[in-house]
């Protein structure tokens, strides 16, 4: 295999979570994810860099963007790309997670993609392989390379991360796409603001570096991003919100709820969106405002950038031992 550029500044074994990355290994991948880009609107989108190197896939939870994603990437650079699928009502958690683990493992894969619906799962997994592990989602911890995928289309949309005023809204309390974007937002220098009801906020909220308010017309108020969440009820046991059509008069997203942030605000959802919940579905389908598409189309950018980093970076690590 022929990696073409140097060492990347983003040298760790494994993408576990955004936390804890600098600016400046946020930007290698982001700039790497950039290249591919163009590859993938060509009608031949596919190299050979990965040929020979095996990724698996391997989700515990639901998904149909990130695994699909992740599937193209690998493909796209010529990896050979298994999927397993593992039910969570039919595993025991923890015992089953690493005997899976085990068992990969002795099939020498180079890349494992895992989402998993325990916070920590993904980390304990990397603990117990030889290859490189990326998060495809772990509980409501970290969804990397959701935050990747979301700054690559504001940077590619505002040229710059760097003091943007970026509204995330909904469930933050059960949203690993909410932390991991906090933790990379605030990292980039842009100005990041929460907007939720009391209920769908962690107590920790106040260390994470962010403004927090509780009305949308206030939190959105000269917004150049504004980022729905859907609210999470696979995760949450208890009421959290009075009712549905409540929440949608107070935090669903609107024209009218819209007309304060600045005119010509980004509408960014990560997906599933529940339209009538926490978006109208005349905003999320107004295209001159709504990346939702884009989001999904760098999410393969975004990917590919991380297949071959990983890649790299493992090829590396097996060569100088
Ligand atoms: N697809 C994202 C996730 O897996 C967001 C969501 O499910 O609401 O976290």
């Amino acid at each position: 295999m022929a990696f073409d550029s140097a060492t990347s500044d983003f040298t760790d074994r494994h993408l576990l979570g955004i936390e804890g990355l600098s600016p400046i290994e946020i930007t290698a991948l982001l700039d790497t994810a950039e290249r591919y880009v163009g590859q993938n609107r060509q009608a031949n989108k596919k190299s050979e860099l990965l040929q020979g190197r095996t990724v698996i896939n391997l989700f515990f939870e639901d998904s149909t963007r990130t695994r699909t994603s992740f599937e193209l990437a690998g493909k796209r650079l010529g990896a050979d790309v298994i999927n397993m699928s593992v039910a969570n009502s039919s595993i025991k958690k923890g015992e089953t997670l690493i005997d899976t683990a085990m068992t990969l493992n002795a099939m020498h894969p180079d890349i494992l993609v895992v989402r998993h619906g325990e916070a920590g799962g993904t980390q304990l997994l990397a603990e117990k392989v030889h290859c490189a592990v990326i998060n495809g989602g772990d509980g409501s911890h970290e969804h990397p390379t959701q935050a990747l995928l979301d700054a690559l289309t504001i940077r590619r949309r505002r040229g710059k991360l760097e003091g943007l005023k970026i509204a995330i809204c909904g469930d933050i309390l059960h949203s690993r796409v909410a932390r991991s974007n906090i933790h990379l937002l605030v990292t980039m220098g842009a100005r990041v603001r929460v907007v939720a009801p009391l209920t769908l906020l962690p107590s920790s909220i106040g260390k994470l570096g962010v403004d927090v308010f509780h009305d949308m017309k206030e939190g959105l108020t000269d917004c150049d991003i504004i980022m729905m969440l859907r609210l999470q009820n696979e995760r949450m046991n208890g009421n959290f919100i009075p009712s549905i059509r409540e929440y949608f008069l107070f935090f669903g997203l609107d024209y009218d709820k819209l007309s304060v942030a600045k005119p010509d605000a980004l509408i960014m959802h990560p997906g599933p969106a529940n339209r009538g919940v926490e978006i109208d579905s005349v905003v999320a389908d107004d295209f001159s405002r709504s990346v939702i598409r884009e989001q999904v189309e760098m999410g393969v950018a975004v990917r590919m950038a991380c297949l071959e980093i990983l890649a790299q970076n493992l090829q590396e690590e097996r060569e100088t031992l």
